[in-house]
């Protein structure tokens, strides 16, 4: 039960049962495709979640993750750029790795740049050309952007790495189901440039354990990092881990790596491994109290016929959604800021996108913000467009 077959620890091999910590036979298999319709939206494939971790290095992974399922395309929606909160966060980012490994003037591959956007943020931090690789950017969407050049391409070879500087990869290790692949292709890419640094950011595991986070759990969120487990992923593929960091709100980690190391096998020390294990292992507990939780907040509003809405139409708005099961139709629309995304619709609840400003002609009684990073700027919003209304934050 606990083995499926051939499936090993994407990072030490292990083929040894891995204990299962949390399962959702159904998940949308996308949370953030864009949906042009309703019936689209509730179309979407479902996906499964078990979640297991690896006895020997510590790696969280989703066993049911499958890839065929997946399919990022340009439809695949995933930008920040438009939340004044993160772009504050990203520029000093950009600023931070420019300055700190003194990238002025530097070539820079941004691998998994998604709309290009971060890749802008590092040459206005003074790198002096980023090239955006990524399968699904858009070079007429990215636009004229001075000094950054679109790419489009996946990286799971060596000579995929166009020849640079520094790596910069955020956001993508999370989704890829065979991580010593892309670390591997990397490493033998920047073989005779030990200088080069490769620069990463992942969410933090550790955090959504601890807090039941089911909003954080998706199904093309293949692996779970911890500092710990992302720390011996690198150096196992052959870096030298200089700095594992955690940034926004303990939400994200931060590896600063260079391609110094020597390849070798996997594993965790025992004393790690055994507070990996106390932090995990109540996870499902944890889940199944937020879910009760929210549930209630919701019924509760909704037997008052208070109109609710969610304030966030990413990966974290799909999951808080069909984690409501029933209740999710107490909820009216989902609100972003983001201009790509209104007027389509939520994968797998079909919840319609709407603008901000939908809220002065349609007012809220509860708005539910899916991150609690931006609770300021949303509550500034909503008292600006639904005088009144209730700002409540997943996470707090
Ligand atoms: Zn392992």
């Amino acid at each position: 039960m606990d083995t499926a077959p051939g499936a090993g620890c994407p990072v030490c091999g292990d083929t040894g049962p891995r204990p299962s910590l949390f399962r959702i036979p159904s998940i949308p298999a996308h949370s953030c495709l864009l949906m042009d319709s309703r019936e689209e939206a509730l179309a979407v494939h479902a996906g499964s979640m078990d979640l297991v971790r690896c006895p020997t290095c510590g790696y969280l992974a989703n066993r049911a993750f499958d890839e065929g399922l997946t399919g990022y395309s340009t439809r695949y929606e995933d930008s920040q750029a438009f939340s004044r909160t993160f772009v504050e966060y990203a520029t000093q980012l950009a600023r931070r790795w420019v300055e700190g490994w003194h990238l002025e003037g530097a070539t820079v591959a941004e691998v998994g740049a998604g709309r290009g956007d971060f890749s802008r943020m590092l040459v206005a931090a003074g790198a002096g050309r980023v090239l955006a690789v990524d399968p699904t950017i858009d070079p007429e969407r990215l636009g004229p952007a001075e000094g950054v050049e679109a790419v489009v391409r996946r990286v799971e070879r060596a000579e995929d790495l166009p020849a640079c500087d520094a790596v910069v990869m955020r956001h993508v290790l999370e989704h890829v189901d065979a991580p010593r692949v892309v670390l591997g292709a990397l490493r033998e890419a920047l073989s005779d440039r030990p200088d080069a640094p490769v620069l990463v950011e992942v969410p933090d595991a550790r955090r959504i354990l601890a807090e039941g986070a089911f909003w954080d759990v998706y199904h093309e969120h293949c692996a779970y990092p911890t500092a710990e487990t992302v720390r011996e992923l690198f150096e196992s593929c052959g870096f030298e881990v200089r700095a594992v960091s955690t940034v926004f709100h303990d939400q994200y980690l931060l590896v600063e790596a260079t391609p110094t190391g020597t390849p070798r096998a996997a594993s965790l020390d025992p004393g790690t491994l055994e507070r990996l294990a106390s932090e995990s292992d109540g996870f499902a507990t944890r889940v199944a109290d937020e879910v009760e939780r929210w549930r209630a907040t919701v019924a509760a509003a909704a037997a008052d016929g208070s109109q609710v809405v969610v304030w966030g139409a990413g990966s974290k708005g799909t999951a808080f959604l069909a984690a409501l099961g029933e209740l999710r139709s107490a909820v009216r629309n989902v609100i972003d800021v983001n201009p790509h995304v209104q007027g389509r619709f939520i994968a797998g609840t079909g919840h319609e996108i709407r603008g901000p400003e939908d809220l002065r002609e349609h007012p809220a009684d509860l708005v539910v913000v899916m991150n609690p990073v931006y609770l300021d700027e949303i509550s500034a919003d909503v008292a600006r467009l639904s005088p009144g209304a209730r700002v409540l934050a997943l996470g707090r």
